[in-house]
């Protein structure tokens, strides 16, 4: 069925030739995944990745604790935001420029890559200089100038889901940044508006789009179920069934939980403490593990 003015999955091959596996333009076929990566980070291979780490970059100090935290826990990268895309222009807006120091700073000293939202095309280059990974939020998934920006830079890019956007338009953000030359693109579903998203959680996390991207393109898919739920409780069970979707890894939110520790300015509610991000990863990874033997049983 298609429904006036919204995109429908039929139109893939027309909308997005080349990263929809329609015309199989890539040569990924109907099964393979591409592989995107980040340093010694591969998205899209049989380890799920997990990123983690501060909504919001707000000192050094904090961001290399919770950096110290991610990789203690068995975190691959590390995230923080120094443009923060926030509702009301009064709130905590992060460091700027000097939040995307900090981050490469830590990135560097603790050895994991970064990834960082970009919002304004004009500083793709300047943000993009100090992240390993450059992250369009679920906001600006149709800044078509920004993804055109993005593209052009040529770093890895984190495409969040627009909060409201089907998976044509979502994949049609992908081609901009592919029709740039940049296929190193790795998907983000991050919940999405629809009922009864506000009453219980923040948002919906959409589990059915995983199959159906995975469908649907060769690019990986991972999945954020810290802004999806808004809820710190609701994200390990939110992780574990994301997991269990077929997703190539994780996007989390961690807060320092050290007595006198600040409140992080932004998404506080959502953040978990460390202990709970490394079971989430023990869970992953065991996990990993036994879908390893089970395949070599298989074979
Ligand atoms: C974020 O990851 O910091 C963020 C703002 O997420 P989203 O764009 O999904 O809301
Ligand atoms: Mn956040």
């Amino acid at each position: 069925m298609t429904i006036a003015g919204v995109a429908a999955a039929g139109d893939l091959s027309r909308i997005c030739p080349i990263v929809s596996r329609t015309q199989d333009s890539s040569g990924y076929g109907k099964t393979h995944t591409q592989v995107v990566r980040v340093g010694a980070v591969s998205f899209g291979a049989d380890r799920p990745v997990v990123i983690a780490g501060p909504c919001s970059v707000e000192s050094y100090a904090q961001t290399l604790e919770l950096a110290e935290a991610v990789k203690a826990c068995g975190g691959d990268m590390l995230r923080g935001g120094a443009f923060k895309p926030r509702t009301s222009p009064h709130d905590f807006q992060g460091l700027g420029l000097s939040g995307l120091k900090i981050l490469q700073e830590v990135g560097r000293e603790t050895g994991l890559p970064v990834v960082t939202e970009v919002m304004d095309p004009r500083l793709v280059k300047q943000v993009g200089e100090h992240a390993d990974m450059l992250q369009i939020g679920s906001r600006n998934m149709q800044n078509y100038p920004l993804l055109v920006e993005v593209g052009r830079f040529g770093k890895p890019v984190l495409l969040k889901r627009g909060m409201a956007a089907s998976l044509c338009e979502w994949l049609g953000a992908a081609e901009y940044i592919a029709k740039e030359g940049n296929l190193q693109i790795v998907l983000c579903e991050r919940g999405i508006k629809a009922y009864p998203s506000g009453e219980y959680s923040r948002f919906i996390l959409d589990l059915n789009v995983i199959a159906a991207v995975k469908a649907e393109t060769f690019l990986p898919v991972i999945v954020d179920p810290s802004h999806a739920t808004g809820i710190a409780s609701m994200v390990e069970p939110a992780s574990r069934a994301a997991i269990e979707s077929g997703c190539h890894g994780l996007l989390i939110e961690i807060a320092s939980d050290r007595p006198g520790a600040a409140k992080p300015k932004c998404d506080a509610a959502q953040a978990i403490r460390p202990v709970i991000l490394e079971r989430i990863v023990g869970f992953l990874r065991s996990r990993q593990a036994s879908e390893g033997r089970k395949a070599a049983y298989v074979v």
